[in-house]
C-alpha cells in the first residue's frame, strides 16, 4: 500500500466551523483537500483553498475518487445533519484514515461518533459557551481548560503580586497556581522567572488547577 499523506488534512463539510479550520490549516501552510456538499458554498470558497470540491461524503465512491483513503488525517465538520455526520465518520473509518477528527453537537451525538471510530470529538458550541461563561462571569481576559479540571487563564495580576519577585510571592504555596507567562504593555509575552516583578498595566498567564485559577482571577 502506497505511503499515506501525513500532513495534508481531509476537511469535510464547509460551514461556519469547518470553513475556519480548512482556512486556518491552509493559512498555516498545511494541505488541505475540503469538501462540500453544497456547490455554491465551494464556490464563494475556491479563491482562497486550492484544493476543493463538491461532493457527497456518504457516497464512498466519490471518496475514493477524491483520493481521501490516502489522507492519514480528517476532520468531519458537518454539525446539524447527524445522519450524514455520522455516515461521514463511518466511512472515513471504513478508509482506514488514521487520525479522525469529528464535530458532535450533543453528547449523544459525540458518544456515537466515538463508539463509530471517530479518534477525536470536539463539542465546539459546548466548549465555547463554558469559555464564555467564565469570562462573562468574571475578570479574566481569556480561559482555555486544557484537560479536566485544569485551566489556563489570561488575566490581570491582583495587586498582593504587584511590585513583589516572583519568587518571593508565596503564589504556589498560598494559591496552588504558576504564573507562566507576562506581558507588560506594548511588549510581547515573556516567560516569568523567580525574579520578575509584575506591574499593575501587565497581562498575565497563569496556570493551575481550574478552582485555583479561577479564585486566583477574581482576587482584587
Ligand atoms: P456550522 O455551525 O459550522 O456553520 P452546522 O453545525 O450548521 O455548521 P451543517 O450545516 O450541518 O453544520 O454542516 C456544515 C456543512 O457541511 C454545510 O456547508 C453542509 O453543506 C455540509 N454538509 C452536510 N452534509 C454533507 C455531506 N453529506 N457531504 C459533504 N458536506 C456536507
Amino acid at each position: 500500500m502506497a505511503e499515506k499523506k501525513s500532513d495534508p488534512i481531509v476537511v469535510i463539510g464547509l460551514g461556519r466551523f469547518g470553513s475556519s479550520i480548512a482556512l486556518e490549516l491552509a493559512a498555516r501552510g498545511s494541505e488541505v483537500l475540503a469538501i462540500d456538499s453544497r456547490p455554491k458554498v465551494v464556490q464563494s470558497l475556491a479563491g482562497r483553498i486550492t484544493n476543493i470540491a463538491t461532493a457527497d461524503a456518504t457516497d464512498i465512491e466519490a471518496l475514493r475518487q477524491l483520493g481521501v483513503p490516502d489522507f492519514y488525517r480528517a476532520v468531519v465538520a458537518i454539525g446539524s445533519d447527524l445522519e450524514a455526520s455520522i455516515l461521514a465518520t463511518s466511512l472515513l473509518v471504513e478508509l482506514e484514515l488514521e487520525d479522525i477528527w469529528a464535530k458532535a453537537v450533543s453528547r449523544q451525538h459525540g458518544q456515537i461518533l466515538h463508539r463509530i471510530g471517530a479518534h477525536h470529538v470536539v463539542f465546539p458550541e459546548h466548549d465555547m459557551g463554558e469559555r464564555v461563561a467564565h469570562l462573562v462571569s468574571g475578570r479574566m481576559l481569556d480561559y482555555v481548560e486544557v484537560d479536566e479540571n485544569f485551566a489556563l487563564v489570561k488575566t490581570h495580576p491582583p495587586k498582593e503580586f504587584v511590585g513583589v519577585p516572583l519568587g518571593q510571592s508565596k503564589l504556589r504555596r498560598k494559591y496552588g497556581v504558576t504564573i507562566v507567562a507576562v506581558k507588560s504593555p506594548g511588549e510581547e509575552f515573556t516567560y516569568t522567572t523567580a525574579d520578575t516583578e509584575l506591574s499593575y498595566g501587565d497581562i498575565v498567564l497563569v496556570s493551575g488547577r481550574s478552582d485555583n485559577v479561577e479564585r486566583f482571577a477574581e482576587l482584587p
